[in-house]
């Protein structure tokens, strides 16, 4: 289960963001000050921190920055008041990874969180197949097959979808998926990505159904794991 750290010394807002997370499925714990935040995200394993901007003690951007300077990767959504967004750069700079303008609506929120509630995803042991509708990947044999065809693909089209099918349905950002098939490589291009996504439904895809990679506009790709609720209309 993804955990998250919420950070926020407004505890009413602190509870709600969490009850409204927990709800989703999410491990919420709340912080309500940036040195305890700080101490448990560089010692406990959060797969992402909601972090404010303004809070008492150590800020948002300082907590970042030590985080980073720990070489603590975990992601972090900032949570900016309306007026601070044109500091976002600095933000960035520190190591956020994305922002939200308060007041925010939970809808916003949540998509934020789930492009980024990224951790990378755990290393595929020989021998666990994945399986995901019709579509099935053997890592061992690096084999992958649709409905029992078997579909070849290059080495980066086969991490790729790996790294998509172990967790279908969770949005994958670009940059995560730079990172995991393409090891953070400099030079690479986020726009390989897109490439690669567009070799991969070539090979994978059926004319006249929907891509099983699907594109979140805005945020990133995800393996649909439901192709069987496709209706292919009256025509079919
Ligand atoms: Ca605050």
């Amino acid at each position: 289960m993804m955990r998250i750290l919420i950070v926020e010394d407004e505890e009413h807002l602190a509870r709600l963001v969490a009850e409204v997370l927990g709800r989703e499925g999410y491990a919420a714990e709340t912080a309500f000050d940036g040195r305890t935040a700080l101490a448990r995200a560089l010692v406990e394993d959060f797969d992402l921190l909601v972090l404010d901007w303004m809070l008492p003690d150590l800020d948002g951007v300082q907590v970042v920055r030590r985080l980073r300077a720990a070489d603590v990767g975990v992601p972090v959504l900032m949570l900016t008041a309306r007026s601070q967004l044109e500091d976002r750069v600095e933000g960035l700079d520190a190591g956020a990874d994305d922002y939200l303008a308060k007041p925010f609506a939970f809808p916003e929120l949540l998509a934020r969180v789930r492009a980024l509630a990224r951790r990378p995803p755990e290393r595929i042991e020989r021998g666990t197949v994945l399986a995901a509708g019709d579509v099935v990947l053997d890592p061992g044999r690096h084999e992958v097959r649709r409905a029992g065809e078997r579909i070849d693909l290059t080495a980066k089209e086969f991490a790729l979808l790996a790294t998509l099918m172990q967790r279908p349905g969770q949005v994958f950002t670009r940059s995560v998926l730079m990172d995991t098939v393409w090891g953070g490589t400099t030079g690479a291009q986020t726009n390989a990505v897109d490439l690669y996504v567009h070799y991969l439904r070539k090979k994978l895809d059926r004319e006249g159904e929907p891509s099983r990679v699907r594109t979140v506009h805005g945020a990133g790709y995800t393996f649909d794991s439901r192709p069987e609720t496709f209706d292919p209309g009256p025509e079919a």
